[in-house]
C-alpha cells in the first residue's frame, strides 16, 4: 500500500491540501490531486512538501491582497484601534467597537455612524475599523464628505454618476468622514442622497458626523430627503456616541501641565561638561 493510499485515511492532510487548492483558486487541480498522488504513489513528504507550497502561495497572496487593500484604501493617516483608549471616551464601550471590527457589519451591508464633537476620536475608530476590515479581505476606500460630494458633482457635469457610483460599489466598505462640518447645495444633498442609496444594503458604508440627528436638515436643506436618509442611513445600523472633551485640547493641555512642572532642564542645558 502506498503512502498516498495510508494518506486516505488521514482527510488532516488531504482535507487542508484540499482547502488551499479551492482557496487558490485550482478546483482542477484540487479534482485530480488524489489520483494523481496515487498513480505516482507520493509518499507522505510528497504531501507535506505540497501542502508547504500552496500554503506559501496562499500567505503571499494574503500580504499582496493587503497592501494593494491598503494602498486603495487612500487612508489620511494610519490609526488603530489597538492605539485607541477608550477609558477617555466612557459613551463608547469596547465591546460595540470590537464587534464591529469582527467586520460581521460588512458582511451584512450595515451603516456605522460615529456621532460627537470635533476631537473625540471620530476619524480614529473609522479608520482603525478600516484597518480591521481590510486584515479580513475586505476592500476599503476612506473619503471625506466635501471629497465625496465634489467627485459627485463633477461626476453629474460629466453624465458620469453611474459609473462614479458603480465604482464605490467596488468597494465592500466605504467610509465617508466629516459629514455635516459644510451644508450642501441642494444638488449635492441629493448625489449623496443618491450615493447612500446606491449602497442600501447592498455594501457597508461608515461615516462620521459632529451633527446630531436632529440637526441633520440643517446640512441637507430638504425636510423630506434628509427623512428618507436618515431612514436608511439608520435602518440596521449601529450609532455610536463619541461625547466629551476634544483628546486633542486635553493632550495638550496635559502636555503643557507636565512641562511646567517638569524638573528636568530642556534637552541640551544643564547636562554634566
Ligand atoms: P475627530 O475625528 O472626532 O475630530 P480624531 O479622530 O481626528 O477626532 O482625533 C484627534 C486626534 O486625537 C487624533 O490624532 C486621534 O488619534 C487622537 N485621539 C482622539 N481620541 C483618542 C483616544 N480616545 N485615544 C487615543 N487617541 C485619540
Ligand atoms: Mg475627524
Amino acid at each position: 500500500m502506498s503512502v498516498a493510499q495510508a494518506f486516505d485515511d488521514d482527510e488532516g492532510l488531504w482535507g487542508r491540501i484540499d482547502a488551499w487548492l479551492h482557496a487558490l483558486r485550482l478546483p482542477g487541480a484540487a479534482a485530480r490531486c488524489r489520483s494523481l498522488a496515487q498513480e505516482i504513489g507520493a509518499g507522505e513528504e510528497s504531501l507535506r512538501f505540497l501542502e508547504g507550497v500552496l500554503a506559501a502561495e496562499l500567505e503571499s497572496r494574503e500580504t499582496r491582497r493587503y497592501q494593494r487593500n491598503l494602498r486603495a484604501a487612500r487612508f489620511p493617516v494610519v490609526k488603530e484601534l489597538g492605539g485607541f483608549d477608550f477609558a477617555a471616551v466612557p459613551s463608547l464601550p469596547k465591546t460595540r467597537v470590537d464587534e464591529l471590527a469582527t467586520g460581521r457589519f460588512v458582511t451584512a451591508h450595515e451603516c456605522v455612524i460615529l456621532v460627537g464633537n470635533p476631537g473625540t476620536g471620530k476619524t480614529h475608530v473609522l479608520i482603525g475599523l478600516g484597518m480591521e476590515a481590510i486584515r479580513k479581505g475586505f476592500r476599503v476606500r476612506f473619503v471625506t464628505a466635501a471629497a465625496l460630494v465634489n467627485e459627485l458633482l463633477l461626476a453629474r457635469a460629466e453624465l458620469r454618476v453611474p459609473k462614479l457610483l458603480r465604482f464605490y460599489g467596488t468597494f465592500d466598505l466605504v467610509l465617508v468622514d466629516e459629514l455635516g462640518y459644510v451644508p450642501f447645495s441642494r444638488e449635492a444633498a441629493q448625489l449623496l442622497f443618491e450615493f447612500f442609496s446606491d449602497r442600501y444594503e447592498t455594501r457597508a458604508t461608515a461615516l462620521t458626523t459632529n451633527l446630531p440627528f436632529a440637526q441633520w436638515t440643517q446640512v441637507f436643506g430638504d425636510e423630506t430627503m434628509t427623512v428618507a436618509l436618515l431612514d436608511r442611513l439608520t435602518h440596521r445600523s449601529h450609532v455610536l456616541l463619541l461625547n466629551g472633551e476634544s483628546y486633542r485640547l486635553k493632550e495638550s493641555r496635559r502636555r503643557a501641565s507636565t512641562k511646567d512642572i517638569d524638573p528636568r532642564p530642556p534637552e541640551g542645558e544643564g547636562k554634566p561638561t
